[in-house]
Parts: C-alpha cells; structure tokens; sequence
C-alpha cells in the first residue's frame, strides 16, 4: 500500500470554537476512504483545509510525499487533488458540455489575445476541451445530456456533472462531499456505481457521506469525525460494532 494523503495534527478554529481539532488521517493510493459524522463534526472543514479552500490553523497536510500545508485553492488543485462541494454550483442556463468547458477552460493556458487572434494554440486548446469534455460526460453517462440546459436534467444527473468538473481537471485525488445529498434511494445506487468507476479508473477517493447504506457498501475504510476529533478509524464491519461511534450518533439508528 503506498500512501497518497496524510495529515498531522490537522486543526481549524473559528474563534473560539475547533472545527477540526488535531487530526491525524490518511489515505492509501486506490482506495475509498470515508468520512462521516454527526452535523457540524467539521467533515466540510476538513475537506476545505485538505483542498487549500481553507488555511490551517496548525498541523501539516502531506499530498503524494510532499507538503501542502497552506497552499491556496488553484495550487492544490494543480497537485492533483479536486474537490466537489456539498451544494453544487452550475450555471444553471447553460448547456451541460458548456458547465464542462467553462470548468476546464479555468485551468487551461489560453490568454486573451490567444483566443482574439485565434491562435494556433488557442484553436488546439479549444479542441482539446471539447474532447476532453466529452469524454468526461460520456464517463460520468452525461453524453446524451450534452447539449441540454443544466436546469432541465435531474437533480441526480446534476450531482454527476458537478463530479465531471472536479475530474476534468484529472485529479489523482477526488474529494466528494455529501455526493448522495437530496436525491433518492434509486439515484443512489447510479452514483454508487459511478464512485467505483472512478476508483477503479486510478482515482483515490474521499468522501463525505449521510446514507450509511452507501458508506457502508463503498469505503474501504472510514474515519468519524466528532466536535472535530476523529473518534474513531477502521473498516465498515469495524466503526459499526464501535462504541464510541454508535454513542456519537445517539444510540446508532444513523449506522444501522
Ligand atoms: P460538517 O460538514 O461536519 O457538518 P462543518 O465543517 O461545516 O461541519 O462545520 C464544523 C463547525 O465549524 C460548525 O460548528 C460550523 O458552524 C463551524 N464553521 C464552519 N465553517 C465556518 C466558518 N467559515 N466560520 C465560522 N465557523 C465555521
Ligand atoms: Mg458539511
């Protein structure tokens, strides 16, 4: 196992409050790590300090052998780590291979006189957008969606494109936060599907997740997080008989 994540004594406060408290965690090349815990636990903050979204406010973060301790947002994501966010952000009137382009647009090479004068490289850079969008539709199974206006795919479909913008940037590490959040049982197993895909394409993932059921059936191992403490680590089998986790989820009807 080699290790592509880790953080040491990471920690977040907000005045006088710790969102993410001295916590060691880490992540192994090809697996899928999850993080769960009660609301407010500071997952989100975690997953912001991890993505350079955030600075911290002590420990380090290490990424692939090399420390990203305070790195900004744009840095991080050039590493390769990529990130969705637990509310999705689209341009909801804009044609879904376009939310895809104007993602991937952000982190291209192309200047503003490239793309007035129409460059050789700007036309080169345009193409391989378009290609590399398609692509990545066809791979989240947007591809017959290309060209319909976000608002008009579903709720589900939008959580699988916003998943396209963070891997058009070909991260080698995804990080989804609360990917399952607001669509329904069904919908879940489709973007189950898609969490494996991705893994099984050579992307290390890490997510953020309510539905135990989904957590339970796609981590590798998982980390719970309480009052920004991790309280405890281990397999699903494991964190399920975990006393310290079913007293944190008051009883454990949330694990079950
Ligand atoms: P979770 O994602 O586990 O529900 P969050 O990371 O969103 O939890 O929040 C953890 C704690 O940090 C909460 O008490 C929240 O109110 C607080 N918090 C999060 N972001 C900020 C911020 N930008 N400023 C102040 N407090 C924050
Ligand atoms: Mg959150």
């Amino acid at each position: 196992m080699t290790l592509i994540l880790n953080t040491e004594s990471l920690t977040k406060t907000f005045g006088g409050l710790s969102a993410v408290s001295t916590v060691d965690f880490n992540v192994q090349k090809g697996e899928i790590m999850a993080v769960i815990g009660p609301n407010g636990a500071g997952k989100s903050t975690f997953f912001n300090l991890i993505s350079g979204f955030l600075p911290p406010s002590g420990g380090r973060i290490v990424f692939s052998e090399e420390e990203i301790t305070g790195l900004p947002a744009h840095a991080v994501a050039l590493k390769g780590i990529a990130r969705t966010f637990q509310t999705t952000h689209l341009f909801p009137n804009s044609l879904v291979i376009d939310n895809l382009i104007i993602g991937n647009r952000l982190r291209t090479r192309m200047n503003f006189m490239d793309s007035i004068f129409k460059t050789s490289r700007a036309r080169r850079e345009e193409r391989e957008s378009l290609d590399n969008a398609r692509e990545i539709l066809d791979f989240v199974g947007l591809g017959e969606a290309a060209s319909r206006p976000v608002d008009s795919i579903s709720q589900e479909a939008k959580k699988r494109l916003a998943i396209g913008l963070a891997l058009a940037t070909r991260p080698r590490l995804l990080l989804l936060d609360e990917p399952a959040a607001g669509i329904n049982f069904n919908e879940t197993e489709s973007l189950m599907h898609l969490i494996n895909k991705i893994r099984d394409s050579g992307i290390t993932v890490c997510l953020i997740e309510h539905k135990m059921k989904m957590v339970m059936n796609l981590a590798d191992r998982i980390t719970v997080l309480n009052y920004g403490m991790k309280i405890a680590e281990g397999t699903p089998g494991e964190i399920q008989s975990d006393l310290r986790v079913i007293e944190a989820y008051l009883g454990g009807n949330e694990v079950a």
